[in-house]
């Protein structure tokens, strides 16, 4: 799978690959490229400087110099066609070399400061390195400011709020829901002692954080949603399948955040790091 918006940011690539490492790969010491890997491996290193043919046939011209991740030193691991067609790429794990990622876990790729760096975690390690939604600070002050009176939320906004969301934009989603759950019109609310209206909360479904790296805007009103605070706090802290469903049933309600952010539904799961890794 290739790296989305969040795994560049992460690892300050700029491309990258990932997949799970099977148990027959784990056992063959070996990995068939998949098509985004190959492509990476291919682009990096140029179709007529990889060797065809097996290792020992030409082992100089068949190691390739990786860095591996975290630290950076130097290894060198074996990568060839195997086959005069060319059809197959193949790269040797090998733990003597500094490379053999256990079966399951995530096997990463990418490229940084023109070195192709390498690399393996376990797949939980993976996830929790990758989620870029944070409940944060910032984002506590926001939904409490839309909580409140305009005096008193505009010195807080000022003073914390470093993505700068406009709080109008948030009052305008939720009121054009009529003050209901987007992931579910009949969740219970409870009324705002402030407001005396249903208490909702405004998440942005594509990260604020990911402004950085994201040319279209983020803070729009097609991106944020109206959620009851168990939903919001779910798509925040919740397992796998629950997050996926709200993340699902957001994305079908208003498909165009999508094509005006140029992503996938994929890589929105992946910014959550729910997504199928295979
Ligand atoms: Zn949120
Ligand atoms: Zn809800």
């Amino acid at each position: 799978m290739q790296f989305g918006a969040n795994q560049k940011l992460k690892f300050n690539a700029q491309i990258g690959s990932y997949s799970l490492v099977t148990d027959r790969e784990y056992f063959d010491s070996q990995i068939t490229a998949t098509d985004s890997e190959a492509e990476l491996l291919i682009n990096f290193f140029g179709k007529e400087n990889l060797h065809v043919g097996n290792v020992a046939s030409n082992k100089e011209k068949a190691g390739k110099a990786f860095r591996l991740y975290p630290d950076g030193q130097e290894i060198n691991l074996n990568l060839v066609f195997p086959k005069p067609n060319k059809t197959e790429l193949r790269l040797y794990l090998s733990q003597r070399a500094g490379f053999k990622p256990e079966a399951h876990s995530v096997w990463f790729m990418f490229v940084r400061d023109n070195a192709l760096w390498i690399g393996g975690m376990t797949e939980a390690q993976w996830r929790d390195e990758n989620v870029i939604v944070v409940y944060d600070e910032t984002e506590n002050v926001f939904q409490d400011s839309l909580d409140e009176l305009d005096v008193i939320k505009i010195n807080k906004l000022q003073a914390k709020d470093v993505f700068s969301r406009d709080r109008n934009l948030a009052l305008q989603r939720i009121e054009i829901e009529k003050y209901k759950c987007e992931y579910n019109p009949s969740h219970n609310l409870f009324n705002s002692r402030h407001t005396n209206l249903p208490y909702l909360e405004a998440h942005h479904l594509i990260p604020m954080a990911l402004q950085k790296i994201i040319p279209k805007k983020l803070d729009t009103i097609e991106n944020i949603f109206s959620l009851c605070p168990y939903c919001h706090r779910a798509i925040h802290h919740a397992d796998k399948d629950l997050t996926k469903d709200i993340i699902k049933r957001l994305v079908d309600k208003r498909p165009d955040v999508l094509d005006i952010m140029d992503i996938t539904a994929t890589d929105v799961l992946s910014f959550y790091s729910v997504e199928d890794i295979y």
